[in-house]
This record gives C-alpha cells, structure tokens and sequence, in this order.
C-alpha cells in the first residue's frame, strides 16, 4: 500500500541532507562580520578596506569568468537594476518566458516596461529562439532568459536570435549558479547576468542577489542604481572614511546587500564547485535508474558543468494511468519524507502574477499583448517532478530511495484515482 493511504513509506526515519550548508567557518565569518561595526557598505569602516559586498560582487565576477559583478538584495533586485542600466522603460516590451518564477515578469513591470510572456521548450522549461522571434515587435528591447530548475535554455540559439534583432540578453541564472555551456559560464553570454542568492538557491544567503556584466558602462549604471546614486570611491577606503561617493550618470534606489550577508557568501562561494560534483554524480545515478516512461529532463550536449537547482523528472503521459501530477508529487513525498512537487504555475495561469491588482502596473498590463495559450509551458508543468538540489547531497543509496519510490508509485498509482489523495 502507498505510504499516503497509510502504507509503509519507502523511507523511513533516514534524514536528507541539510539545506544550506555551513559549520564553524561560516560562523566565525559572521561574526567577524559583525565585530567588524561595519554593517553596511554604506557605512565607514573603523579599519578601512573594501566592503565584505564588494569582494563577494569581485569574487563571484572571477568565479563566472566575467569582467564584473555587482552583489545586491536580492534576485529581483538584479534584474531591476539590469534592466535600469540597459535604459528600459515606459513603452518598451521585454520577452520573459511564461514558465519561470514570478520575478523576471515583475522586474520588468518595475521599471515601467511590458513583460510579454514567451511559450517554452515542452522538454527542458525554457523559452527557445522560435518562440522569441515569433514575439519580437518594434517595441521589444530586451529578453530575459531564464536557465531553469537543472538545465539551460540554447544559449547558442537564444544569443543569435538577440543578435538578429538587435535585443539585449539578460540570462537569468538564479538556478543556474556556476552552469558551463562549452566552457564558459552562463550569465556571460548576455549583456548582463542575474543570480538570487536566496535561501533555496544552489548559492545561498538566506536573502540576497548579484549581477555580472563584462561592459564597465553597465558595471558603473548597476552600482550607482543599486546604492542611491552612489559608487565607489577610487581606491578601498582609509580608516573611518565612506566607501561610497555621489555623483552618478543614473539615480538610483537602494538595492544593497547586507555586510553580513556578504560575509555568508564569502564562506559558501567556495564550496559550490563540490557540491555541484556531488549533485552531479546523484543527478548522473538518477538519470541512469529511471524507466518505464520516466526520463531526466534533457540538458544540452554543450553543458559542460552543471549546477543543479531542482532535479527534474519527466514523464510520458499514462506513466501513472490517470493521476495527476500533484496527486504523483503527493504520493513520493509520502514515500520519502523529503518534498517532491510539480513545477510551478505557468505564469498567465499563476497567482502570483495580478498586475491589475496594482495601480502601478494595472496600465501596463492593460495593454498585454501575449499570447492566450502555452502549451509548451502547460506541458512541462503536467509531465515534471521536481525535487530540491540538496536531495542530491548525500549518499548513493539516497538514489535508489528515490528510484524505488518512482517505481512504487508507478505501480499502485490506480489506487490515487480509487483512494484519492489527503491534501
Ligand atoms: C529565485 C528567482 C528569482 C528571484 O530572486 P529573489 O532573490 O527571490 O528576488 C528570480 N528569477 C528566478 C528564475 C528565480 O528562480
């Protein structure tokens, strides 16, 4: 009997990995963070030196291979303050694709533009060349691209159709920290690329984001939108003097990270190269058990180190007879003990997305001119299973818990039409 009717879960009283990760080092981080009494880079620094946001925005530019980066708030800071730098705004039009979390769409109403959604790839959930050519108008300045959940969307396709319509790219990498596509990093093939560094990302900070550009213009935009028309001072401060100066070609708001987030980050960047292997080696193992009709969402040939943010399993219609796929998701989180779930809502059905419910975005909204139908998106979303990254941090046998839950379920999944499912 499945563990939801009240069977014995496939597994039982075994923990997951732990999400974030962290130990003394980080710790101690924080609190030197902390007795530094330089809280913010906003504030001056009894020793002098560069801000903890500053060396991340550095370090993080080095570990992607790009000229520069930019450490804010959050993810949908970033791509605010990108689409500010690249001078978007009231009248424009940015592709965003229906499939994503909510915040490219947002980001883009913010700063006065209209998102139009783009239908994706049915297979791997991101937006494709033909679906952005067949939505370019005169009004289309830019696309957001968005890598999502374990895979990319064709660089190499969605660079050239940019390209051929003179856009400017943002590549959305917030599950996609660290992706190769043939050797160099994701974020760096378009103008600019965003990252959150939220709590569930594969790079964590509880709250937080950061942007990379290789064009020291949009660099010096991005840093005087994100501090309040302010950027840094030409040498690392003295003792007790601002790091930051007035006086920007733009004006900002204030998108800044916390110095102690900061410092969280400086202890995990590090660590992700590991525990991309170790999700990598998982992933691989996971891809090799799944039968019967189940399959690995697909990565592209080119992709050559992968970041995962949520493993993706696809499967064919009548995989599990007539059950839907919450009713699936249910079923092998009972089985497991760690969450297993659909993709989120494509966005013209998501709750998340009500522009008219705001009297900012109501207007912009109101002249939307997407298309009525997703099947790509709508697809994607009735035929995947997502589990989180840190599922794929522990053991081998972690694999074959997941694998024998797919196939318990697989087996008695009549029994979700005849039982139902508790919510
Ligand atoms: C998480 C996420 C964001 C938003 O990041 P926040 O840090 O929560 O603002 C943006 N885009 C994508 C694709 C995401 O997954």
């Amino acid at each position: 009997m499945l563990a939801i009717h009240g069977g014995t879960p496939v597994r039982a009283g075994t923990a997951w990995p732990r999400w974030p990760e962290y130990d003394q080092h980080t710790e101690a981080a924080l609190v030197a963070a902390l007795r530094s009494d330089r809280w913010s880079v906003s504030w001056y620094s009894p020793r002098g030196g560069k801000s903890r946001e500053r060396l991340f925005g550095e370090a993080f530019a080095r570990y992607l291979g790009a000229g520069y980066g930019v450490s804010v708030d959050h993810g949908s800071g970033a791509l605010v303050i990108a689409l500010e730098a690249l001078g978007i705004g009231p009248g424009d039009e940015v592709i965003v694709p229906a499939l994503t979390w909510v915040a490219p769409a947002t980001a883009v109403l913010r700063v006065g533009a209209l998102p139009v959604l783009v239908d994706v790839d049915a297979e791997s959930g991101c937006l494709t060349a033909e679906s952005i050519a067949a939505a370019v108008t005169p009004r289309t300045r830019a696309i957001v691209a968005v890598h999502l959940a374990c895979t990319v969307a064709d660089v190499d396709a969605v660079t050239a159709v940019a390209a051929a319509h003179g856009l400017a790219l943002i590549e959305d990498c917030s599950q996609a920290h660290g992706t190769r596509w043939a050797g160099r990093a994701v974020g760096t093939f378009g103008a600019i690329g965003v990252f959150s560094l939220g709590a569930a990302k594969s790079l964590a900070a509880g709250e937080g984001g950061a942007a990379v550009t290789d064009d020291p213009g949009l660099y010096r935009r991005m840093l005087s939108l994100r501090a309040d028309s302010r950027g840094y001072t030409a040498l690392p401060p003295a003792p007790g003097e601002y790091e930051l100066v007035e006086g920007a070609e733009v004006m900002g708001a204030n998108y800044c990270m916390s110095e102690l987030t900061a410092a969280v980050l400086l202890d995990q960047l590090p660590r992700l190269d590991d525990q991309h292997a170790r999700r990598t080696r998982q992933a691989d193992r996971l891809a090799a058990g799944l039968t019967g009709g189940l399959y690995p969402v697909p990565v592209p040939a080119q992709v050559d180190r992968r970041a995962v943010y949520e493993y993706g399993i696809s499967f064919r219609p009548g995989t599990f007879g007539a059950a839907t796929v919450e009713q699936v998701a249910a079923a092998l989180t009972a089985e497991l003990g760690t969450r297993v779930y659909p993709p989120r809502m494509p966005l013209h059905r998501s709750d998340l997305l009500r522009p008219a419910t705001k009297p900012r975005f109501a207007g912009i909204w109101a002249g939307a001119t997407h298309a009525a139908e997703f099947p790509g998106a709508d697809h994607y979303r009735e035929h995947t299973l997502l589990l989180h990254h840190s599922a794929l941090l522990g053991p081998a046998r972690d694999v074959e818990d997941i694998l024998t839950a797919l196939d318990k379920v697989r087996v008695h999944s009549g029994s979700l039409l005849t039982k139902g499912v508790r919510a």
